[in-house]
């Protein structure tokens, strides 16, 4: 058994890359049926309606919803988080389908558009206590969109502080303000709920794979055999 990587669009390749580096092996999923040749899954950055689009065309919603009910470890990045989320909401949103069962609200493109990205060290306590390394994550932010509602059994792993001069997006979702927000005002950047782990960060677009050890350790603590979900790949 495997990991599973969504491979309809967006950063699935740089996901299997990250996998490989910590010698495991990604398989690519296209179709439902796939979906039963793994433990668990990754859903990768990228656009969300296009990715939700593509996921109707090829009859994945059922298949992905059970593969989430049945308690296995999914992790959504960016474009994965609001696909994962239960609500999302913001600008351009087309009323797109998403999979659920992650209890939180995600504002799409909260920080802004394309030319609004961003890199910046994150402090993330729970990775560093699990797997070691530099007191912070760089995070990789394209586009990127944040949590601004958890449920109770959401337990936030990251946030981010907003900068006073960052445009936000209004709660209504129409209207652009210029929030002069208090200079610590955060936003809820990462979050772990049961077998699900959201980030609005590209882990896979940086060299640092503790994120997807991490995810890995998820798989085995969910009850799965760590050797079922772990496929050493050859030479590596
Ligand atoms: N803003 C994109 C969306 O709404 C996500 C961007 C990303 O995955 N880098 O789908």
């Amino acid at each position: 058994m495997a990991v599973g990587v969504l491979a309809l669009q967006g950063s699935f390749n740089e996901h299997v890359a990250a996998l490989r580096r910590l010698g495991v092996k990604g398989v690519e999923i296209r179709k439902p049926e796939q979906l039963d040749n793994v433990t668990s899954l990754i859903i990768p950055g990228g656009e969300s309606t296009t990715m939700a689009k593509l996921a109707e065309y090829h009859n994945l919603f059922p298949a992905l919803r059970e593969f989430v009910k049945k308690g296995k470890p999914v992790w959504g990045t960016c474009a994965g988080l609001i696909f994962l989320a239960d609500k999302a909401f913001g600008q351009k949103t087309g009323g797109q389908e998403l999979i659920g069962g992650l209890d939180c609200t995600v504002h799409r493109n909260y920080f802004g558009s394309q030319i609004q990205s961003f890199e910046a060290d994150l402090s993330v306590p729970d990775l560093v206590t699990k797997e070691g390394g530099p007191e912070t994550f760089r995070g990789v932010f394209i586009r990127a969109p944040a949590v601004i509602e958890v449920g109770p059994g959401v337990e936030v792993l990251a946030e981010y502080p907003v900068p006073s001069t960052n445009v936000l997006y209004s709660s209504s979702a129409v209207q652009i303000q210029e929030e002069n927000a208090v200079p610590e005002k955060k936003v809820v950047v990462a979050v772990k709920q049961r077998n699900l782990l959201g980030t609005a960060f590209h882990p896979e677009l940086t060299a640092d794979t503790r994120w997807h050890s991490y995810f890995l350790k998820m798989g085995s603590d969910a009850g799965e055999e760590a050797s079922s979900s772990i496929v050493q790949v050859g030479g590596s």
